[in-house]
């Protein structure tokens, strides 16, 4: 048995690929994005990061993939981070109840007037990079720019190839950016929107280096280099929406396995923070019907489980 104050990450990082790796076959990968389903079916890879500097990682933790909806957690965190009201005026704009559509649905955004339900569906991610855009002249850049300096990985970059087989496949995406824009709810031209929108989806990048981007969550709002992004107020807050709305319309489900809050993208990644603790990272290219990873929340459903360490 694991003891939760004491977690033995190595032990449980091994126990989490095995899991994963016995999923083999189950879902697909994504292939509406052409450039998607290029991605090794089989390919897995999981990184911890803690608090106190220690990583950890095991199979293919430090192979690039396309992180997809998960760049959605660090657009949202950078917009508010920068936000000089402290986002009250984002959250004019997006709301933060979970929308149990999927996450490219249009029909939910009719109803509510342009207003998205949450700021990581497709239509909510357009609004928060509309308002990045706004904030720094260049939101895919400035999710790029934190990454890097995050994980220390200055290779991390856009895959030019994604981004444009997204643009040329993109026709749901530009639907829901002006249906928003019918609602004066962007403030930037729509082909810009969405330009930063697929720049910062298209981003490559590893288990290792979501983990280490990503830890400034489990450090309550303090970076890499101990300067603070943001307040712990806002940290619990977005840690809070992850764990509603991170994992789309299966977020009940991911927090009834995995216990924790999460951001999945349809390349397979799956970013989880154990506040306090550590960030964890799973990959694996097959989705289940949500786009969710089967392997990636397999991997972290079998760590908190075997350990017992969720934030319940
Ligand atoms: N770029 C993808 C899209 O817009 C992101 C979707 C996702 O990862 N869920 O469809």
């Amino acid at each position: 048995m694991f003891d939760v104050e004491n977690l033995d990450y190595p032990a449980l990082l091994e126990a989490a690929e095995a899991a994963a790796r016995a999923t083999t076959g189950r879902g697909r990968v994504a292939d509406y994005i052409p450039a998607l389903a290029e991605a090794d079916p089989e390919a897995f890879g999981m990184a911890v990061a803690t608090v106190d500097g220690e990583l950890y990682g095991v199979g293919d933790w430090e192979q690039p993939f396309s992180i997809q909806s998960v760049s959605k957690l660090f657009s949202l965190a950078l917009a508010l981070a920068y936000s000089s009201d402290g986002g009250a005026g984002l959250w004019r704009g997006v709301g933060r109840e979970p929308s149990g559509n999927p996450f490219n649905s249009l029909v939910q955004l009719e109803t509510e007037h342009g207003i998205p339900r949450n700021p990581f569906i497709n239509a909510g991610a357009l609004v928060v990079t509309d308002r990045l855009q706004s904030l720094t002249g260049d939101a895919s850049g400035a999710v790029r720019q934190f990454l890097r300096r995050e994980s220390g990985n200055p290779l991390l970059d856009t895959d030019p190839v994604v981004a444009a087989s997204e643009a040329e496949h993109g026709h749901r995406n530009a639907a829901l950016a002006h249906f928003i824009a019918s609602h004066g709810n962007l403030r930037n031209p729509v082909d810009t929107v969405l330009e930063h929108y697929y720049a910062h989806c298209a981003v490559a990048a590893s288990c290792r280096d979501l983990v280490l981007a990503g830890a400034f969550l489990a450090r309550y709002g303090v970076r890499t280099d101990g300067t603070r992004l943001m307040t712990r107020s806002e940290a619990k807050r977005i840690n809070a929406v992850l764990l509603t709305c991170g994992t789309y319309d299966a977020a009940g489900e991911f927090a009834f396995r995995v216990g924790l809050p999460g951001k999945s993208g349809v390349g397979g990644g799956v970013l989880a923070i154990l506040p306090g603790r550590a960030a964890v990272c799973a990959w694996g290219p097959r989705l289940d019907q949500a786009g969710n990873s089967v392997a990636a929340v397999t991997a972290l459903d079998t760590l908190t489980t075997l350990s017992g360490c969720s934030v319940f």
